[in-house]
């Protein structure tokens, strides 16, 4: 087993307690302010309205009711209230803390299923990466993909032009931002780290890179601009069904105070990714067609270890294709592709995975010689595919696919983050259609024109003014343009009122107000409840800036506790929560030999 040395120990955490217990009742002073300006009304994604959303989620009957809180939940959330359904979604953990948090946070076509030849899956998927950019072009930014061709590799030079068009043809790309092929002296200037004794050249071609948990939050809080009331922290126990057989709600456990109650709807929608046999088990309706999971591993190095100028899309001796994609002051490598049986609750990064992707790098870009110590962090996810016999992990289909059970349970799984729009639409137009049967009025999805909160941007010069101003007002207060690139990504429009925030607080530490700000808004307009909802979900901190988790963590943690009034029991818990997931995110258990 590899350890890396963990400098946040126990002494540090009192100190830090000590500290906030003495400032308890200044933040409750400031907490309050904030929740007078900022939310006057009851807002059902505020984790301080619980209370008010348990009350009204327990009055039903709903509509629909949605289980699982990921991309796939909630993009059905949206489309049904869009269409003026009564909604519930329950998640049972953090949203977005399933497979949505955990894959390569691009917006793409799938390149590689071309290969395969799954050409209606590409155009469908392709086509819908400009759809998404347009709702949060904040969140979901174009970026060029480079894709080197070398001596022995996956694709030669006549097969990546052609392959590359074929894939701009398919997804609609506009004629300015279609593939552009490179020589290798060109390649070498775009990208210098490149073996230029193998090197033939490469192909530059339009991909979109996004946050996978913020894309999912942004659509669970657009939802709730229509009435949609979602519950994180809630777990479908049971399933309720009528007098005649059909499911008709669930019994939930709130796993925030223990407490059980049912969810009454007349649709029961369930989106719950790698668990969705899970639940088809529970319902008695497991036959037919299986989920087949398999894991993939993501590994982060900083940015001047790993210093690619591009997105690159590169061979791995064994045949496959992975990424390195520049975020920040780190890069992200991945991902592994291996089948998966064990705990779908606890998914670990093993050092096989790490080593697997290390030597992928090391052996494409001879000039980088990364060590597992030079890993700084690391996530790891379930694909929930559907299973074909005779087929290895990567030969799966991407494809969606719905189950409708003899109990009516609707369950959806498979797909592409990049679809979910199109997955949801699917979901709600099978409601909606039953619904017409019994004579209610539903209109057609209008998802496609619907723009996601923080997303109200006209163009893309609208962003970078935006930026500028933002830059402008974050100077005085010891902050620049990092800052500002950053909260625009994570939050869009809605980073004004963070602002104002800031300016609220006292300190001389500007980083730690910045996350105090942060954290000010996500508990109050993004059901933050734990610590690793905040710093790996809302924030990604624990991912690409791991090192000021390591050193505000505790503090934001104290003042999470004050804010949300938790027993000293329940504080510890959440410190010790935070810990394990650095540790986790950088310590690496012996795995199976791939
Ligand atoms: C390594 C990897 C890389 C990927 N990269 C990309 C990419 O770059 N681009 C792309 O388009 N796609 C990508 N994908 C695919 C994409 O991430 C998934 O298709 C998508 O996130 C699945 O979302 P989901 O909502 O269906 O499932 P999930 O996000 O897993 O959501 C299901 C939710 O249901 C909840 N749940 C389960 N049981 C219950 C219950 N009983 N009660 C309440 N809640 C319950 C779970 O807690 C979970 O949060 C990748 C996937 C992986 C694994």
């Amino acid at each position: 087993m590899f350890r890396k040395h963990f400098p946040m120990d126990f002494d540090m955490i009192i100190f830090h307690s000590k500290f906030i217990i003495l400032n308890s009742k200044f933040i409750s002073r400031i907490w309050n302010a904030g929740i007078t300006s900022a939310n006057s009304h009851m807002n059902s994604l505020s984790s301080l309205d619980r209370q008010q959303l348990l009350a009204q989620l327990k009055e039903g009957p709903f509509d629909v009711l949605v289980i699982g809180g990921g991309i796939t939940g909630a993009g059905i959330a949206l489309d049904a209230s869009a269409r003026g359904m009564r909604v519930a979604l329950i998640e049972k953990h953090d949203f977005a803390s399933g497979t949505s948090s955990r894959s390569t946070k691009l917006i793409h076509g799938g390149l590689r299923y071309l290969k395969q030849f799954e050409i209606a899956l590409v155009r469908e998927v392709g086509r819908e990466r400009a759809v998404v950019h347009r709702l949060a072009p904040h969140l979901v930014v174009a970026e060029k993909m480079l894709l080197p061709i070398v001596e022995g590799g996956t694709f030669g030079k006549f097969l990546t032009s052609f392959g590359l068009m074929v894939y701009d043809v398919l997804a609609g790309v506009e004629s300015e931002d279609q593939r552009v092929m490179l020589s290798k002296e060109k390649t070498l200037e775009e990208e210098p780290l490149l073996d230029a004794t193998i090197l033939r050249g490469s192909g530059l071609y339009a991909e979109y890179r996004t946050d996978d948990a913020r894309l999912t939050i942004e659509v669970i809080k657009t939802a709730a601009q229509h009435g949609a009331l979602s519950a994180s922290y809630m777990e479908g126990t049971e399933f309720l069904y009528n007098k005649k057989g059909n499911v008709r709600g669930m019994r939930c456990l709130d796993r925030l105070s223990g407490e059980s109650l049912d969810i009454k709807a007349k649709y029961v929608v369930s989106a719950a990714g790698p668990w969705v046999d899970t639940l088809r088990q529970k319902d008695g309706s497991l036959s037919g067609k299986r989920l087949h999971l398999t894991k993939g591993v993501h590994i982060v190095v900083p940015h001047d270890k790993f210093p690619v100028r591009h997105s690159i899309y590169f061979d791995v001796p064994d045949g496959r294709m992975i990424f390195a994609i520049p975020r920040g002051k780190v890069t992200y490598i991945g991902t592994t592709d291996t089948d998966y049986h064990d705990s779908l609750d606890h998914i670990l990064t093993n050092l096989e995975d790490v080593n697997y992707l290390l030597e992928a790098v090391n052996h494409f870009f001879p000039d980088i010689h990364l060590e597992v110590a030079d890993v700084v962090s690391s996530w790891a996810g379930l694909r929930p595919l559907i299973h074909e016999d005779g087929k290895s992990a990567s030969e799966l289909s991407r494809k969606d696919e719905l189950f409708v059970s003899p109990q009516r349970l609707i369950s959806i799984a498979g797909g592409k983050l990049t679809g979910y729009r199109k997955m949801s639409e699917k979901v709600v137009d099978l409601v909606a259609k039953k619904m017409r049967k019994k004579g209610k009025e539903v209109g057609p999805c209008t998802t496609k024109n619907l723009v996601l909160t923080g997303g109200d941007f006209d163009s893309e010069e609208a962003i970078s003014t935006f930026k500028q101003k933002i830059s402008s007002q974050l100077k005085p207060l010891g902050l620049g343009d990092y800052e500002a690139g950053y909260l625009i990504a994570n939050y869009g429009t809605q980073v004004t009122q963070l602002i104002s925030h800031v300016h609220t607080l006292s300190g001389n530490d500007t980083q730690l107000n910045l996350l105090r700000a942060e954290l000010w808004f996500c508990i109050h307009q993004e059901a933050v409840h734990g610590a690793v909802d905040f710093f790996s979900r809302r924030t990604g901190r624990l991912y690409f800036d791991i090192e000021k988790v390591k050193k505000y963590g505790p503090t934001i943690v104290d003042e999470m506790g004050t804010v949300l009034q938790w027993a000293p029991a329940h504080l510890a818990a959440e410190q010790a929560s935070l810990a394990q997931a650095i540790q986790e995110a950088q310590t690496f258990p012996e795995g199976k030999k791939f």
